[in-house]
Formats: C-alpha cells, structure tokens, sequence
C-alpha cells in the first residue's frame, strides 16, 4: 500500500500529515499527488469526503518547500477557487494545517463579508489564495489583486461553480493569470460544460476519477416516507426525536422554510439551527460550531449552504424537500456515512415532489426501500402523477440550479436565488 512517504513529500508536511492522524493516502491522493509533484495539469473527479483537498494542497505545499519564489505584492504564487465561503474557509485551514511546520503564508477572500481585511491579508502577496471566484473578481477590478505571477491555479468543486453561475467570472480571472502555470481542475460530475471548460484551461492533463459515493452510498441506508405536505414537520419530528439520531442534517429547498422547520423543532425541545445564504457570516459560524460541538442535534440547511460542509459524524441526512436535481440528492446524503461510518438518509416525500424522487431513483440506479409504519402515510403521495413543476431560469436538467449568491455574497446573478437550492420561489410554485 502507498504511504504519503512513498509520494514523496517533503518531511514538514509528513511530520504534519502524521499528527494529522493520516496513515495512508486515500485513492485520490494516491492518484492525483505523483502527477502533481511532476508539475503536471490535472482533471480530478472526486467528490467532497475523498481527501480531495489534501490531494492539491500537499503537492502545493510541496512545491513552496522546493522551489525558490516569492508571491508580488497583492499577488500569489497559488489560487484555489472555490464556490462558498464555507467550502474557501475550509480549504484554508486544511493549508494552514499541513503547513504548519512550514513558514506559510495564505489569505482568504469571499463575500458577505467587509472587504478591509482581505485586502490587507493580500498587501504584501501570499503563497497561497483560497477564493470565491465574485469577490476575487470585485478585488481584482479596484487593484488590489495582482495574479500576474501566479504559479498554480486549482479549480475546486467546478460543477457548482458553474451551477452558481460563475462560469464568467472564472473565465474574466483566468484572463489575467499567465499561461504559464500548472492547472487542477476538480469537479464531482463531468457534464459538457466542465469538459469544455477543462479542455480550455488544462494543458495535457492527467485524469484520476475516484467513485467514492458507491462506496460510501453503499453504507448509508436509505428510506422515504410518502407524507402530506403538511404533515412533514410532525413527521420530521417523529424521525429526530429518535435517540438513534445523534447529529442530523435536514434539507430544504428554501430559506424560509429552513427557518421554519428549526423554529419548530425547537419549539419541541430539539435543538436545531438554521444556515443559509441569509444568515451573516458569524451566525453561520456559530450555527456550525455549535453542531461539531454537539450542542445543537439538528442543522437545518439548504443545499447551497450545506456544501462544504465538513461534519464526520453526522448520524442521519433527512431531506425535508426532496432536491429537484437528481445529483444534488448524492451530494445531499453523502453528508452521513462519512469516514468509514454508517449513516441513514431519510426522505420525506409529498405529491408534488413524487416525480422528483423518479428522476432520483433513475440517477442512483436504485428503488429506494419505503416506509410504510408510522402515522403519516400518504397514498397520495406515493402513486402521484403530478407533474413535477417546470422550473424557469437556466442550468441543467428541469432547470436544474441556475441559483447563484448563495456562498459569494453578491446578489442579483441572473436566475439566482440567493442560496436556497432550488428554483422555486413564493409557497410551493415554481416561479
Ligand atoms: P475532503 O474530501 O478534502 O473534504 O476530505 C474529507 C475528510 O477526509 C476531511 O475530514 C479530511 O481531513 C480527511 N482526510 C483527508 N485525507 C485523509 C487521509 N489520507 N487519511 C485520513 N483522513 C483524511
């Protein structure tokens, strides 16, 4: 088996890897580091909970440590985008964690929040910027940003990128950067969009595909519940009180009804937070520490804000809304189960959300397994031919995500709808 000594990285970065607690690479890391420390581009398909972020930062780290250069002032010599705030904040600290017995410098930069900082982080250049691709580019236009000797750029999580809408952006960033760079790209899905996009920006690269989710799809278990719309919030109830749920993620498709549903289950001694594109920045960190710590059982979130989400033991994913895009319902239950773990994701499922569920099922290649037992059956619900609502706005699919501004802070993309994840909008129509 490979060691991350056998990749052949740097000592200060094995010695942190090994306080780490990381004994082995995982299959990515395996795959995408040999090429990488080659200076090779690289197209990755890998999903969130592979040890994807180790996989580009260690290379890059790994590079600082052996090669002379310094970042220009308001430059640096390594950009990772991201598409949330939440996700750009992780990637940081996972760098500032191997870099720890490294001098290292990094900033971070991502809206909805003051602009002063970031541009003062920035002054004197990094090693490395972790960014969302709006407030790079609103620094980027006032000159506070220089990438022009930049050295890597990696592209993280592409296919939400361009779902929120960013494709322009990165386009008008990439325009500045010089061509003479080393390229990663990765992404969880490979539609045509990304493989055009890949193709323009990687110069000869090396593709590793990693397929955790059947792995980890494999462990989790899976069920739906056919309910009445107004029965969800009873029959959520009834499934978190279960002592059996220790940590819990429950998904909406709109803000609002995040609210809602955390405003209830608290009501009902259940303590539960909401997070979305509409909480500040430190009430979404709040919302967060307070779920690691274990002081709150229930998040409650919306798909965009759930992103990134980076919670080991989280013992069950309830979809409260059924995600209207099929691949959204993978990203969604791939929040349990992490880590070697099991983990259930449970469904609640109305009438109108039937024929979402469908398109589900075909995605995943699978029936889900139905439950039948409890006090809020709908055969409505479950023989439903509605049709599902014909959604406006661009992206893939029905629609699919054309939402924007959920992890950037800049509001009023076109199609978006400031981080719920889905594009309905007022009540249960779709606009
Ligand atoms: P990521 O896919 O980058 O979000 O990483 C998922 C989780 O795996 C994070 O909690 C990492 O800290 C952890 N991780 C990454 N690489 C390893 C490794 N080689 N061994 C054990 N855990 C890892």
């Amino acid at each position: 088996m490979t060691t991350f000594a056998d990749l052949h990285l740097a000592e200060p970065l094995l010695r942190a890897l090994n306080e780490e607690g990381y004994t082995t690479p995982t299959p990515i890391q395996a795959g995408a580091i040999p090429y990488l420390l080659q200076g090779r581009d690289l197209l990755g398909l890998a999903q969130t909970g592979t040890g994807k972020t180790a996989a580009f930062a260690l290379p890059i780290l790994n590079h600082l440590l052996t090669s002379k250069g310094r970042a220009h002032p308001k430059g640096a010599r390594a950009l990772v985008l991201a598409p949330t705030r939440e996700l750009a904040s992780q990637i940081a600290d996972s760098f500032a964690s191997y870099a720890r017995h490294m001098k290292f410098t990094h900033a971070v930069v991502f809206g909805g929040v003051g602009q002063g900082r970031q541009i003062e982080a920035l002054r004197r250049g990094v090693d490395v910027l972790v960014a969302a691709p709006g407030r790079l580019l609103d620094l980027m236009g006032q000159g506070h940003v220089d990438l022009a000797g930049l050295e890597i750029l990696v592209l993280d999580e592409a296919d939400r990128m361009l779902d929120m809408g960013f494709v322009r952006d990165i386009r008008k960033i990439v325009a500045t950067l010089p061509t003479d760079r080393q390229t990663l790209l990765f992404s969880a899905t490979m539609p045509k969009s990304i493989s055009e996009l890949a193709h323009g920006l990687l110069r000869d690269p090396a593709t590793v595909q990693v397929t955790p989710p059947s792995s980890t799809v494999d462990r989790i278990r899976q069920a739906v519940m056919y309910v009445d719309t107004g029965n969800k919030r009873e029959a959520l109830k009834l499934l978190v009180d279960s002592p059996k749920v220790e940590r819990a993620v429950v998904f909406t498709l709109m803000k609002h009804e995040a609210n809602k549903v955390a405003a209830f289950l608290n009501e009902h001694g259940i303590t539960a937070e909401a997070i979305h594109g509409n909480k500040s920045q430190g009430a979404r960190e709040r919302a967060m520490s307070g779920f690691r710590s274990g002081a709150v059982k229930v998040l409650v979130a919306t798909d965009i804000a759930a992103r990134g989400i980076d919670v080991d033991d989280v013992t069950h994913v309830f979809n409260y809304d059924l995600p209207n895009v099929p691949e959204s319902y993978v990203h969604r239950i791939g929040r349990t189960a992490r880590a070697g773990r099991d983990g259930w994701a449970v469904s609640l499922c109305d009438a109108e959300q039937r024929a979402w569920l469908r398109d589900i099922e075909k995605t995943i290649g699978k029936k889900i397994p139905v439950v039948l037992e409890h006090p809020y059956h709908s055969e409505a619900a479950a023989n439903s031919t509605m049709r599902p609502p014909v959604l406006g706005g661009g992206g893939r699919g029905r629609g699919g995500r054309s939402g924007g501004g959920g992890g950037n802070g800049r509001g009023g993309r076109p199609g978006g709808h400031g981080g719920h994840g889905g594009p309905r909008s007022g009540g249960r129509r779709v606009a």
